[in-house]
Parts: C-alpha cells; structure tokens; sequence
C-alpha cells in the first residue's frame, strides 16, 4: 500500500507514519509539507491513499484537494483541527472521502483508514441477472464499472459508483437513507445524510441533463432516493413519478 501524507507538522507525520506501519508493515509512505508538493506529488505518482492536513502552507488542503480531483480518484481523507460542520460539507464537495479531527487517536485513525479502504475494495454487491444498464441516454457497464452519458465516458469515483449502482438496481424503488449510507460507507455513517446531499448532486452534476431538474435521481423527501429509469425504456419496470421533486 501506498500513501501520501500531506501534513506540514513533522510530529503529526511521524505520528501517522507509525500507526500506518503498525497495521500495514509493508505500507510505502510518501510526505509532502505543503500545498503545492502535494499537488505536483499526486500527479507525479499513484498512491492507494492520500491523508490531507487542511491547514498547509502555499496551498491550502481544499486547494489540494480541488487540484488533485482534476485528474485522480485517489481516496482522500481529511485531517482537520477546525471540525465545524461547513468545513466538513466543503470537504466532501471537493471529492473528500473521509475525515479525522485533530486530536485523534492511533485506533480512530486506522479506523478510518480501513473504512474508506473497504469501500474502494468493495465488488460491486450481487451481480446478478443483467450486467448493464442502457436507456439509450445513460448506460452503466456492472462489470467494467465505465459510466457513459450520451457516448461520453464519465469518470466516477469509487463511491459515486456505487451509490449510483445500488440506486441503479433498486430502480423505480425508494431507497432509505439509512440504506444507502450503510451500504456504501458503512454502518457507521447511516447518521450521515449530509454526505448522501453532497454526493447526490455530484451524481447528476455527472449525469443529468439538467442536474436542477432531475430525470434520474430523484429525492423522495424525508424518506431517501430513487432512481427512475428514462421514459423511453423499453421494458421498464419503474413507477410513476409521483410526488418526487427537487434536488435536494
Ligand atoms: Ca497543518
């Protein structure tokens, strides 16, 4: 495994350095001590996982973080001594998978570490029947994981992929918050609709053709998402529209 640590605070990287090697003694770690190292690092080279101090010098994390979600998917978890709420929504915009509020501890962090880990990891959940989806507009290949939108391949994150595939094989069905969250994060996250929001809208920033007004995923309010297969489809087994609205 490889890592990148973005961390400008030399105790603070031995410190993860150690909990890293402790769980994954083989673990390659590369450090960058400010903003702009980091960006030309994570272009440079591959890296499994990339830990990201907010507070840098020259660069700030979420710059880093807006620079390096231009051309990798690499999994990023935020190291944040600020923790409010605003901060944390920002983060998760900007294509963030996680976050550790400083002080954490060794075990927290590994926690964390492992979770985002798992889910990059994680087979896409009982291939069965069809291997594809296709509406003419939008298709999905389950095997190959390549999203197209009108013939143009789209480039999805991990977890954007499978919050789009467990809504996609649900189609015409609600799938509850709580649901979603655990399968896709985890059962540790199913309090955390506000990831759901900030991934929702990223998806049909993606894929809709107008992601204010959209066709496919849609918000069931106070109750979680559904995806709704296009009108045209032939043998569609989706619902009507019903009360869905917004974006929300
Ligand atoms: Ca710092």
């Amino acid at each position: 495994m490889r890592v990148l640590i973005v961390e400008d605070e030399r105790d603070m990287v031995e410190a993860i350095s150690l909990s890293l090697r402790f769980q994954w003694p083989d673990c390659e770690v590369a450090v960058a001590e400010d903003g702009a190292a980091a960006v030309e690092l994570a272009q440079q080279d591959t890296f499994d996982l990339m830990l990201l101090d907010l507070g840098l010098p020259r660069l700030d994390g979420f710059q880093v973080l807006r620079e390096v979600r231009v051309g990798s998917a690499v999994p990023v978890i935020i190291i944040t001594a600020r923790g409010e709420e605003l901060d944390k929504v920002r983060g998760l915009e900007l294509g963030a998978d996680d976050y550790v509020t400083k002080p954490f501890s060794h075990l927290e962090l590994l926690a964390r570490v492992k979770a985002v880990l798992r889910r990059v990891d994680m087979p896409p959940p009982g291939l069965s029947s069809s291997t594809s989806y296709y509406d003419g507009y939008l298709s999905i290949d389950y095997q190959s994981h390549q999203v197209k939108v009108a013939g143009a391949p789209v480039s999805l994150t991990p977890i954007e992929y499978n919050l789009l595939y467990h809504l996609v094989r649900n189609a015409g069905q609600v799938v509850p918050h709580r649901i979603l969250l655990a399968k896709v994060w985890g059962h540790e996250y199913e309090d955390e609709t506000d990831y759901l929001r900030v991934y929702l809208r990223r998806l049909r920033e993606k894929l809709e053709r107008d992601p204010d007004n959209p066709e496919y995923l849609l918000t069931e309010r106070g109750l979680g998402y559904r995806f709704q297969r296009s009108q045209g489809t032939v043998g569609t087994d989706a619902g009507t529209r019903g009360a869905s609205t917004g974006s929300g």
